[in-house]
């Protein structure tokens, strides 16, 4: 079996003022020290230019929780990939499903948004997942397939040589809900499916995290899996102590 490094990545989504964060990431700076898993934190964008400076000399790697698909231009708001990676950005979360519901973005436009990030050299962290009611009518794998299917066709597959898939059910995600390991298990493998039709060796050495209520109490039963390299992590990623066992959960 292919040995995937974990990855834990804290997604802060917007949370957190300079006086909360700044003593939360001394917290994790400390805490991981000696660890073998890689860990990556996701703060606003805003705070991007104070973590590039905290995480200097750490092994902690940077990331955003979104970006434009688009270079440069009149776009009020935007940020683009090369912003990001001005400040040291190694991975961008693309296709979050609070962004998919609340922002309309649509598979196309994720899409545009994932090559975005890797024509800068980043790696992009794209999240999948079904909703409540999509489970229910057992149409999982097909939104699922819809997803990443999207991103293959604009991308190909060799993009997934330099990515993170996260499976995200977004009926899981802060809502204490977990999947269950085995529940999600089942979709992970589903997904290094859906890629192996176009390259095995690719699916095979894809990284695929689970993000839904990960605590510190359930990481370690979910990192077992054996398709499941890690975690994508909101609110347990806010508190110190909660985040750092997750960090610890091994395989
Ligand atoms: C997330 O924001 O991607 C997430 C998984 O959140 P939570 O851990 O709070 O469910």
């Amino acid at each position: 079996m292919t040995e995937r490094q974990i990855l834990v990545a804290a997604n802060w989504k917007m949370n957190g003022t300079l006086e909360t964060i700044r003593p939360l990431l001394q917290s994790v700076i400390q805490g991981v020290q000696g660890i073998t898993t890689e860990v990556a934190i996701c703060p606003p964008s805003i705070y991007i230019p104070e973590l590039a400076v905290q995480l200097n000399g750490s092994d902690i790697s940077l990331g955003a929780q979104n970006v434009s698909h688009l270079e440069a231009g009149a776009y009020t708001g935007e940020i683009s990939a090369s912003m990001l990676k001005d400040f040291g950005c190694q991975y961008v979360i693309v296709g979050h499903s609070e962004r998919r519901a609340l922002y309309a973005e649509n598979d196309a436009l994720v899409a545009r948004k994932f090559i975005a990030v890797q024509a800068k050299g980043m790696t992009p962290i794209l999240c999948v997942g079904e909703l409540l009611q999509e489970r229910e009518s057992n149409n999982t794998e097909e939104v699922i397939a819809r997803q990443l299917d999207a991103v293959i066709e604009l991308a190909g597959i060799e993009a997934f040589k330099n990515a993170v898939v996260a499976y995200e059910p977004v009926w899981a995600i802060g809502t204490g809900k977990t999947a269950t390991p085995e529940q999600a298990q089942e979709v992970h493998e589903f997904i290094r499916l859906r890629l192996a039709r176009h390259d095995n060796e690719t699916a095979d050495n894809v990284r695929v995290l689970y993000g839904g209520s990960v605590k510190a109490d359930n990481a370690e039963q979910l990192f077992k899996m054996a398709d499941i390299d890690g975690g994508l992590i909101g609110g347990a990623s806010l508190v110190a102590e909660d985040f750092l066992t997750i960090c610890k959960a091994m395989r």
